[in-house]
């Protein structure tokens, strides 16, 4: 089977308050080393994959930030990745890129590479709040890119928006979604701000400087701005992303379906021939691995009931929920096998999760607290 291909591109200019990503603060020479480490680390990927499909289906450029790149260099990766794999003209291939470091030149390059589906993380329009997260961009830069992607023909691509941040109120929230609807992406991942710990966020909540919201103005947020993309014509297809019809990510939708994937670079996770493993995180030990010829991997000894809660987890966050037979196809056992039956009975009588036609999903009401009714709902 065709599987997806990511790529876990690991610098950034700065750290953002609030985000817990590995990565490393950019610095040329230490890409240079990076790319020559990826390129060793993807022949030595081919060579494990020989006698296998060798056919991509997707390919996805994540970070970090992706958009600083040196461009000869992702080119030449590029044109290696051709030359030992499958690469069919036109699957998706999307590329993260940050509104500051996102240009019209490195915008027509990354086209000239394939990139048919650039990802803007413009977060949000309010620059207070920007500045907030630390983020280095401006409302104009985001302007600036959207114009590009425009300018250049990209009839695909995507916006990341946060909400739930301290301070933020319904008004503003809802300015922004204007703001973000005026721009007509094709593809928006509606996000809540969380606090992960030992991030700057995190301290200045622990001492009490920043305010978080609670639960409830969280929720109407969700709620509120799930309802106002709806009526602009977005359709929510799993809790954070929504998409104009068939603009969803196959990329994404491939790891939430259990699909094949290789991530290549630090930190990143695969699952090929039914085994998962994930790269070792820091760039150093990355490189240090990769100049001894050893792949960077740790592999993941979890079990099947292990794959069976991650597949709940996952499934339960898709609009289109859990199919029972597919479920059964694939472990063996039925999805009733992973659920306390109480918890499913209340939950399935006070109208939180639906079960119809062979599928278990969450209401929308549900979707609201997905994670907390999939703990609920594993036994
Ligand atoms: S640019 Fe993205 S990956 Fe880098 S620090 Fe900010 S949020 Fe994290």
């Amino acid at each position: 089977m065709p599987f997806g291909l990511y790529l876990h591109f690991p610098f950034c200019r700065n750290r953002c308050s609030y985000c817990d990503f590995y990565k490393e603060l950019f610095d040329a020479g230490l890409e240079a080393q990076f790319y020559d480490a990826l390129r060793t680390e993807t022949e030595l990927c081919a060579e494990a994959h020989a006698g296998h499909d060798r056919e991509i289906s997707t390919i996805f450029i994540g970070g970090g930030t992706p958009s600083l790149t040196n461009l000869s260099l992702l080119a030449d990766w590029l044109t290696l990745v051709r030359t030992l794999f499958t690469v069919p003209a036109g699957i998706e291939f999307s590329i993260e890129t940050n509104p500051e470091s996102v240009t019209l030149e490195n915008l027509t390059a990354f086209k000239q590479m394939g990139v048919n589906r650039p990802l803007f993380g413009i977060q949000s329009f309010n620059l207070a709040l920007l500045k907030l997260l630390d983020r280095r961009h401006n409302p104009d830069d985001s302007y600036r890119a959207i114009y590009n992607a425009n300018v250049l023909g990209f009839d695909n691509f995507g916006v990341d928006m946060i909400f739930g941040l301290p301070g933020q109120s319904m008004k503003m929230l809802s300015r922004d979604i204007d703001e973000f609807v005026d721009l007509n992406p094709p593809h928006i991942s509606f996000y809540q701000l969380t606090v992960e710990h030992g991030t700057p966020l995190a301290r200045k909540v622990e001492t009490g400087k920043l305010v978080m919201p609670n639960q409830e103005s969280s929720m109407a947020m969700y709620r509120g701005g799930i309802e106002r993309f709806t009526e602009a014509a977005y359709h929510r297809y799993e809790v954070s992303s929504l998409a104009r019809p068939g603009f969803e990510c196959r990329h994404n939708l491939g790891y939430w379906e259990g699909r094949e994937y290789l991530g290549l670079g630090p930190s990143a996770h695969s699952f090929m021939q039914g085994k998962r493993f994930a790269n070792l995180s820091s760039v150093r030990d990355y490189l240090a691995s990769l100049k001894s010829g050893v792949r960077p991997i740790v592999y993941d000894e979890s079990g099947i009931e292990d794959r069976m809660v991650e597949a709940i987890m996952l499934g339960l966050r898709m609009a289109r929920g859990i199919d029972r037979h597919q479920f059964a196809a694939r472990f063996g056992r039925s999805l009733e096998s992973r659920f306390d039956p109480h918890n499913y009975d209340l939950l399935r009588n006070s109208g939180h999760i639906v079960d119809e036609d062979g599928v278990v999903r969450l209401s929308d009401e549900g979707i609201l607290l997905a994670d907390e009714i999939t703990r609920r709902l594993l036994k």
